[in-house]
């Protein structure tokens, strides 16, 4: 049995990661800025540490990772989960609307790395699982600031797997399309407050699409958490775990397409080496 440390689990896709790696029998430390939500939905058990964290504080991410060790002896599973969207245009958002979300997407992932991988290092084996988004791989019109911070996270993940793996630790990027949770409630998702009419049927249509689409979103978040559960048990986890019938779309088309324009650009793309004397 291991030991889970996953970030943002008081509701949505954390809480299901921490309830179903309950329910396999691990010990699990679970973390929520306001950790009573955690004990509300799971009850307390041995099995159970629910810790406060809110992501962008390194003290609090280095005193849970203090507690869990103390409590459970160390860390086999981290799962980077907390996160929250933002939707407008590109230029609709201001600077600290962006900064926000890159705090907790971004920085707060940051944060919890150097708290955690200590751990994992010293003992020379464990797992990660960033929770990405299809945005991650895939911007769509409304949704640019968001994505660029689980494109960020995507740099980070795709590099800290090289790092970590000849320490013995594996690294995945989980990407989720719409999982029915609270992410298109105005509790998670925040809109940017400049509206440009120019980008009513782009940033525009995205906020309408959120605000009509929230509770009919096509994902499962327990059928999700099971799948993530499924992953930290390989004995080699892949480097992207897409997640729901879209996703796989997605990114098959975004991958297809590019594809496809390096076919067709590839003299230009040549064309800028040095040419060897
Ligand atoms: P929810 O809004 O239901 O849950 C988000 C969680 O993140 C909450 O537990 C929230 O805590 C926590 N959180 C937010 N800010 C912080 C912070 N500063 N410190 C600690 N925790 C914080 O959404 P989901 O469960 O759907 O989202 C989970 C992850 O999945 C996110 O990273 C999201 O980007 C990603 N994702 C979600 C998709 C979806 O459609 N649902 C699609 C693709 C990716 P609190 O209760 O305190 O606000």
């Amino acid at each position: 049995m291991s030991v889970w440390f996953v970030t943002g689990a008081s509701r949505g896709l954390g809480l299901e990661i921490a309830k179903a790696a309950l329910e396999r029998g691990h010990s699990v430390v679970a973390t929520a800025r306001d950790p009573r939500a955690i004990e509300e939905a799971l009850g307390r058990s041995d099995a159970l540490l629910a810790l406060p964290l809110d992501v962008t504080s390194q003290d609090q991410a280095d005193a849970a990772v203090r507690a869990a060790v103390a409590r459970f002896g160390g860390i086999d599973v981290l799962v980077n989960n907390a996160g929250r969207g933002l939707v407008g245009a590109v230029e609709e958002t201001s600077d600290a609307e962006a900064r926000a979300v890159f705090d907790i997407n971004v920085f707060g992932l940051l944060t919890v790395l150097r708290a955690v991988t200590p751990v994992l290092r010293a003992a020379r084996g464990g797992r990660i699982l960033n929770i990405s988004s299809t945005g991650g791989v895939v911007a769509w019109a409304g949704w640019g600031v968001y994505s660029a911070t689980k494109f960020a996270l995507e740099g980070i993940t795709e590099a800290l797997r090289l790092e970590l793996a000849p320490l013995g630790i594996q690294v995945t990027s989980v990407q989720p399309g719409p999982l029915r949770t609270d992410f298109l409630a105005s509790s998670s998702l925040a809109q940017v407050e400049r509206v440009i009419d120019d980008y009513a049927s782009t940033g525009g249509a995205s906020r309408e699409w959120a605000g009509a689409n929230h509770g009919l979103q096509e994902g499962d978040p327990a059928k999700a958490a099971q799948a993530v559960l499924t992953v930290a048990d390989l004995p080699e986890m892949p480097a992207w775990l897409p997640l729901g019938t879209s996703t796989l779309a997605d990114v098959r088309t975004k991958i297809a397409a590019v594809g496809a324009e390096l076919e067709t650009w590839q003299e230009l793309s040549r064309s800028t080496d040095v040419v060897p004397a």
